[in-house]
Order: structure tokens, then sequence, then C-alpha cells
């Protein structure tokens, strides 16, 4: 007999973790499994390039909730094992143990895995992507040995773990292949700003760099050759690039999909009884114009796995439109983005980079789509009406610091 339950939820992530708390709390009273791979239960991630690299948090303070918890809720951990395939027809989820176990209703909430180099080196002794607590503690039992870093790719998680390692020490050098740091995400004078910080803290800091390889000593990195020949020395390469979307089980299932499951506005999967949340599910999101686009945040897999939830329990469900939301800690300074900047015409800058505080407001079209506010948590929490209403306030008046952005609200 193969275990079943009404609820299977694969992936002990965040998206999972609130699946599962948001379904109690809405009253689902049937059987539920998380099935994840990792052996951990469901921790945070986001201190892994943060406090957690830095030592500052133990593990068990950045558990998303403890054991307890879960035994209290009836919510039975299934861990250590990976989900490798899904068979719709008969409802059913096998693990790499071979075990198969039956479902009601499916939540795929698996995140990604980093995505890897491709050229020589990328699988030696010292080179790191930063996903799991498993490899931020590979990282941490390095640094001893390490003096040198080579963080590759400028993009949030890099630039965090580039300003932990820099702080404890460490020579860093950030390389990013394009022309200024978190280009897929921000606007210039945000890259700009940042160059500067982390040079500023002694970090070198290195656009339009192409890799060519990861030199070895004995299956050690030793150094990373850039095109042209320099070798930057570095007994630590930490690789950021991205990551790819755990769906292949979903699409051998015949899910529809490719860069991520494809999901509708309810989270619904092409395959009958299986939602996808989180990294993972490729969404119709209204603040990028209803574009099918992933986005890799807590809020997203948080406020999608509350959907879910309501809707398996047979609540009021509406198509997702939560505003997304964003944080990234990089030394004193803290940057908080809320709507979509991708497809900004107009940026309008508030305050002046220098002192460390303002904030950077995005348009399309006259409107506001998206702020990115640093060291300004005023304007983060005025502003998000602003994304939220599709406002297009008056240009001079964002420009203006000493006008409040709630000022610019209409009353309703
Ligand atoms: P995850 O939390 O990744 O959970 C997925 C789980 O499923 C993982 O445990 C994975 O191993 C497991 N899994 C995958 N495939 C299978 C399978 N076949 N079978 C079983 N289990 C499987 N977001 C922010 O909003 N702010 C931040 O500051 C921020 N910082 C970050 C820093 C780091 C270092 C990282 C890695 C991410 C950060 N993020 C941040 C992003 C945020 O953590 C993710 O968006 C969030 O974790 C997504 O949740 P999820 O449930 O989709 O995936």
């Amino acid at each position: 007999m193969s275990r079943s339950y009404d609820v299977v939820i694969v992936g002990a992530g965040h998206g999972g973790a609130q699946a599962g708390i948001a379904l109690r709390q809405h009253g689902f009273a049937g059987s539920m499994a998380m099935l994840g791979d990792e052996p951990e239960l469901p921790y945070e991630r986001p201190p892994l390039s943060k406090d957690y690299l830095a030592g500052d948090k133990e593990f068990a303070r950045i558990l998303i909730r403890p054991a307890a918890f879960w035994e209290e809720r009836n919510v039975t951990m299934l861990l250590g094992q990976r989900v490798t395939a899904v068979d719709p027809e008969p409802h059913t989820v096998t693990r790499s143990d071979g075990e198969v176990i039956s479902y009601g209703k499916l939540i795929w909430a698996t995140g990604g895995s980093p995505r890897r180099l491709t050229c020589s080196g990328h699988d030696l002794v010292g080179v790191h992507g930063v996903r799991t607590r498993a490899d931020v503690d590979r990282m941490i039992g390095e640094l001893g040995d390490t003096r040198e870093v080579v963080v590759i790719g400028g993009g949030y998680i890099g630039l965090e773990a580039a300003a932990v390692l820099t702080k404890l020490g460490k020579h860093v050098t950030v390389l990013e292949a394009l022309d200024r740091v978190l280009a897929r995400v921000a606007g210039e004078p945000l890259s700009r700003f940042y160059e500067a910080e982390h040079r500023a803290h002694g970090v070198d800091v290195r656009t339009g760099a192409m890799v060519e390889c990861i030199e070895e000593d004995d299956g050690r990195a030793t150094g990373v050759r850039l095109a042209g020949g320099e070798v930057l020395p570095a007994q630590m390469v930490i690789v950021g690039i991205g990551i790819i979307p755990a769906v292949e089980p979903l699409l051998a299932a015949g899910a529809e999909g490719g860069n991520g499951v494809a999901v509708d506005a309810r989270c619904r999967t092409s395959l009958p009884d299986v939602f996808a949340i989180g990294d993972c599910a490729a969404h119709p999101n209204g603040f990028a114009s209803g574009a099918t686009i992933r986005l890799e945040s807590v809020q997203n897999a948080n406020d999608q796995a509350t959907l879910v939830a309501k809707a398996i329990v047979g609540g009021e469900v509406e198509d997702y439109d939560s505003v997304p939301w964003f944080w990234s800690n990089q030394y004193d300074l803290k940057l908080q983005t809320v709507g979509l900047s991708t497809g900004f015409d107009d940026a309008v800058l508030r305050g002046d980079p220098a002192t460390r505080s303002f904030s950077i407001v995005y348009l399309r079209a006259g409107q506001v789509i998206a702020l990115d506010c640093v060291n300004m948590v005023r304007d983060y929490v005025q502003g998000r009406a602003l994304v939220v209403q599709r406002l297009s306030p008056d240009r001079a008046a964002l420009a203006d610091p000493s006008i409040p952005l709630k000022s610019l609200v209409p009353v309703a």
C-alpha cells in the first residue's frame, strides 16, 4: 500500500512551508505531507548570503517554524529525498528511493538550483553556488584557508556575499559580464551606487568581465582566468548567475512550461489538481503588464502559497495580483524594492546618493511602476500606493524628497 495524502507539497522551502501554514490557518483538516530533498526543516533562504554566512545567526534562528509547529499541525515531513517523477493520471509522485506517494492535490514548490558555469573548472573544490544551507556550510568550512574570493555574477546574491566576505577580511573581486552590476533588476543609478559602495569597501568590481575558466591545483580552485589571459588568484569562487527552475518531473509528466512550469493566475498548472508556486512558477503578472514571468522572492512564494491554500479549502480566491517587493542587505545599506522596474522609460532620483539615503522612482509612460529605496523606509512604505494604484504624479514632486510620497496619493 502506498502512502496517500490529501495534499502533497513538493519542496520544503519558503513556498512549501507557507502553503502548509496557510492550509491549516484556513481550516484544512485533511492529511498533508511535505516532501523535500534537503535534510532540514524549511528555513529562510535570504540569510544564507547575509547573517548566516557572516556567522551572525545560527541555523536554529532561521528555521521558518520549529519542529513542534509541524508536528502539532500534523504536517508529515518527508525530507532528504528528491521527487523524481509525477504521474498525473493515478495522482502519484515517486521519490528517489523508489517510494510512490499518492496525492489528492499536489503543490509544486521546488524553487531552482544555481545555474553553473559551463567552462572548465566549474566543478572544482572551492567553487560554490549559494542556494542551500549545505552550500553555505561548505563555504564557511573553507573560510579559514581563503584569502582571496572571486564572485562571478553581480546580482543581489553575489553582491551580498561580497559584502559579508569583505567584512570578514577577505580580498574580494566581483566579476560581472554586463556593463553594470544589478543590470537585470535595477536602473543605472542604483547599479553605479552599489558599484561605488563596494569599491569604497575594498571590493574590486569589474564589469564587462568574461570568465574563461577556473584554474586548479590538484582538484582545488586556485584562480579565475579571464578572457585576455589575466588570472585572478582565488581559493574560493562563488557563482551567482541565476537559477534553473526545478521542474523536470512536471514537464516530463506533460505539464506546459519551459523556463519554469506555466501556471494561470490561480497558480494552476496544465495538469489536473497540480499547482505550482514560487521561484519555479511562470505566471501572468499584472505588475509586468500581464507578461508571463518567474519571480524569485519570498513575497511571491508566500503570496502564491496563500492563494493556493485558499483555493484548496474552497475559499473565495481572486487572480494573483500581489504587489512584488524585495529587499537586499549589503554593509549598512538596506535596499527595499516595490513593484517591477523592468521596461521603465524614466527614472526619477529622490535625494542624493552621496547621503546613502535616497530612492529611485521608475516610470513607464508617466506611471509609477516601481521604487528602489536605499535606507529610505519612509519612501518604501509610502510609495507602495503609487505602484499599486498605478498613479502618474507630477515628476518634479517625485524628485523632491521634501515632499512626502503619501501626499501624491489622492485621498479616496
Ligand atoms: P525554495 O525556498 O528554494 O524551496 C524549494 C525547495 O524544494 C528546496 O529545498 C529545494 O531543494 C527543494 N526541491 C527542489 N526540487 C525538488 C524535488 N524534485 N523534490 C523535492 N524537493 C525539491 N528573496 C527575497 O525576497 N529577499 C532576499 O533578500 C533574498 N535573498 C536571497 C538570498 C539567497 C542566498 C537565496 C538563495 C535566495 C534569496 N531570495 C531572497 C530568494 C528567496 O529565497 C526565494 O525566492 C524563495 O526561497 C523561493 O521560495 P520557493 O519555495 O519557490 O523555493
